[in-house]
């Protein structure tokens, strides 16, 4: 008679082979994504072409044109960003990151910003945590309605805990209540985004860079409207954020 084995896995190996699942899924997309680079921007650059040599071909031409553009931009920003949430599980180069100097470089890419001044300085990974503002402040100027001018705040401040917390606040279109739970999820978009290009990526990617960083993010209503958006860092040893600031290395 054979004897049945059965396997009892520990908690620790199911948590080690969940890991090395997303290990591969991580490789797998990071391959296709970036393999899928190069054939797109052959046909972005004859699509470009076509427009520049035919574009007077008429109505009809130009119709179908305008939307393969749109949707090699989707494509375009699909592919980049599925690399970008691939990358987030790269080592961390941390250094102390006066918030200063990060968000004025990246305010003055978009009007509209207030900055509540002056913002401490963070032990952080100056890529990562840039696409992290970056995201955040994209998404409050895409998220306010055509023709209203963009009213985006950012503050910052150091906690007893020893923690930094960063909010960016919008008076755009809010989030929904019931998506609340699910907004830092990949692909998941509100229900009131109809209508705004995106693909639901962003903001899964900036919740993996935020924990990696061992601090948290959420987002709530913005009191009068709007979205507020917060997440925390820890904070830069105070000798090295001195040092930082005093010589605005980034
Ligand atoms: P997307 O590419 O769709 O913008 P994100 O992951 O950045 O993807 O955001 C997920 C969803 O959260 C968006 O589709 C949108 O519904 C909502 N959202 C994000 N930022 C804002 C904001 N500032 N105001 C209102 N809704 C937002």
């Amino acid at each position: 008679m054979r004897t049945k084995l059965t396997s009892c896995p520990t908690a620790a190996a199911t948590a080690a082979q969940a890991d090395d699942r997303e290990s591969e899924l991580r490789a797998l997309m990071m391959m296709a994504s970036h393999d899928l680079r190069n054939p797109l921007a052959g046909i972005t650059a004859h699509v470009a072409m076509l427009r520049e040599d035919y574009g007077e071909l008429g109505e009809d031409f130009d119709r179908d044109l305008a939307v393969i553009e749109r949707n090699l931009r989707r494509l375009n920003r699909l592919t980049q960003e599925l690399l970008d949430c691939a990358r987030t599980d790269s080592e961390l180069a941390l250094r102390p990151v006066p918030l200063d100097d990060l968000v004025g470089e990246i305010v003055t890419d978009h009007p509209g910003v207030t900055v509540s001044g002056p913002l401490p300085t963070v032990l952080a990974d100056v890529t990562l945590l840039r696409h992290v503002l970056d995201n955040l402040v994209g998404n409050a100027v895409k998220y306010t309605p055509a023709g209203t001018a963009p009213q985006i705040g950012i503050r910052a401040w150091t906690r007893a805990d020893g923690t930094v917390r960063v909010e960016v606040s919008d008076r755009g279109i809010g989030i929904p209540a019931d998506d609340r739970p699910k907004m830092f999820d990949a692909f998941h978009r509100c229900a009131n985004s109809t209508g705004y290009p995106g693909t639901g990526l962003g903001l899964d990617i900036c919740r993996r860079i935020v924990e990696r960083h061992g601090g948290r993010i959420g987002a709530g209503p913005r009191p009068g409207g709007g979205s507020r958006f917060w997440f925390t860092l820890p904070a830069a040893p105070a000798a090295t954020a001195r040092t930082a600031e005093g010589h605005g290395q980034l």
